[in-house]
């Protein structure tokens, strides 16, 4: 019956994992598509630039695309390898503490952001410092 204050509960520990597990899904999906995608512009520009040697102004579009793709791409590997990081916290049962000063990160905030590592004090300072 006794519970800690700065332990989430069974039932909030099992929503947030299959929330962190879905957004797993969608962020490797993502991955998955944007480098695929990038991978065929990259076909495609090369075979431009053998077949027309005027076309650079496409080219340089195509790779600005590729870019961003490749972005987008390495972007969602980093959110997978932050929510596989909490799901490892939620096995370890230290899911929800803030990694800056210990204290639980509000269950309203986890559910907004699940892989959230810091509180909304501490994650303030940190981008605060950063700029
Ligand atoms: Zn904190």
């Amino acid at each position: 019956m006794t519970s800690t204050s700065t332990s989430p509960s069974a039932k909030f520990l099992t929503a947030q994992r299959s929330e962190l597990l879905s957004r797993r899904e969608s962020y490797l999906a993502d991955m998955a598509r944007s480098t695929a995608t990038a991978l065929e512009l990259t076909e495609d520009g090369a075979n431009q630039d053998m077949a027309d040697e005027d076309g650079f102004g496409e080219g340089d579009t195509l790779n600005v695309e590729r870019d961003r793709l490749l972005v987008v791409a390495s972007e969602a590997k980093e959110r997978v390898a932050e929510i596989d990081a909490a799901l490892a916290r939620v096995d370890a049962g230290t899911y929800g503490a803030c990694e800056a000063c210990g204290k639980p990160i509000p269950e309203a905030r986890l559910e907004v952001v699940p892989e959230a590592t810091l509180c909304v004090n501490c994650k303030t300072g940190a981008s605060l410092r950063r700029k």
